[in-house]
């Protein structure tokens, strides 16, 4: 076993939103790293049968975010399969976008729910565990946009900025139990979510990032490996940005 292999062996770890994207690539690192993985989606992803054959145990539990007792079961069935939870990722999430004028009301509170009600509904599960624990780690999938804004993504923006305030105050209200909670906020990913720009959208944004490329879903996912080991044990309440230097 190598270095990374080991950075995660023994954790067990649940996703959500692991089916495709950046989820889907946490779900692969954190096997990679040795760790047992469940992730929580809607859909199973069409790679699960790759993913069962890279080692670690793995499962898949249909979930929706937006629902308290479908997460509240899915929680407890993860519980149940890993033996505890160590590591819980907040990465389900969806745009709705529009301007402010146009947006209808379910518009404004569909990317509320699914990218912030979601993690309280999560975190609310897991940290019951793990206080028992007296140990974790909780990492939440923020955006840039949720620092800087975004014209058009109103309602997005307002999510990933409030997982923000929820991910610092979290962290100094479960940091005496042992558990870390940190969140990261990647720039422009190459994932289903932004293959819906256009391409000349794509290219003026491409432009703009100092390191000239859009992000790879392993670029975020890798960051997510680290804040779940121990090599992030002095870490807790940060954002950790992945953006190729975009937001500086
Ligand atoms: P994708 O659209 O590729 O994937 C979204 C994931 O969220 C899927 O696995 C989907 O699973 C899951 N999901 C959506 N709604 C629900 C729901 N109601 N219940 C359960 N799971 C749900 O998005 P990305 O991979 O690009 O994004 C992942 C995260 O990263 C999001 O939080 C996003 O806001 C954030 N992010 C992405 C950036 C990017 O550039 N791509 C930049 C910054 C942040 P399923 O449909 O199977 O339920």
């Amino acid at each position: 076993m190598n270095e990374t292999e080991s950075l995660l062996s023994k954790k067990h770890i649940v996703v959500t939103g692991g089916s495709r994207g950046i989820g889907l690539a946490i779900v692969k690192e954190c096997l990679l790293a040795g760790a047992d993985v469940v992730y929580l989606s809607r859909t199973q992803s069409v790679e699960h049968g790759a993913l069962e054959a890279m080692g670690g145990r793995v499962q898949w539990i249909e979930t929706d975010v937006t629902s308290e007792t479908s997460v509240d079961q899915s929680m407890d069935a993860a519980a149940a399969f890993l033996g505890s939870i160590d590591v819980l990722v907040n990465n389900a999430g969806i745009t709705r976008d529009g301007l402010i004028f146009r947006m209808k009301t379910e518009q404004w509170n569909d990317p509320l729910r699914t990218n912030l009600t979601s993690a309280f509904l999560t975190c609310r599960k897991a940290a019951r565990l793990m206080i028992q624990a007296k140990s974790g780690s909780i990492i939440n999938i923020t955006s840039i946009v949720g620092i800087s804004g975004n014209g058009g993504q109103t309602n997005y923006a307002a999510s990933k900025a409030g997982l923000i305030g929820f991910t610092k105050s979290l962290a100094k209200e479960l940091a005496s139990r042992g558990i870390r909670v940190n969140a990261i906020a990647p720039g422009f990913i190459d994932t289903e979510m932004t293959q819906k720009l256009k391409d000349e959208i794509k290219e003026s944004l491409r432009v703009q990032i100092p390191l000239g490329r859009l992000g790879k879903p392993e670029d975020a996912a890798q960051a997510v490996v680290f804040l779940a080991s121990d090599m992030a044990s002095y870490i807790t309440g940060h954002v950790l940005v992945v953006d190729g230097g975009l937001a500086m």
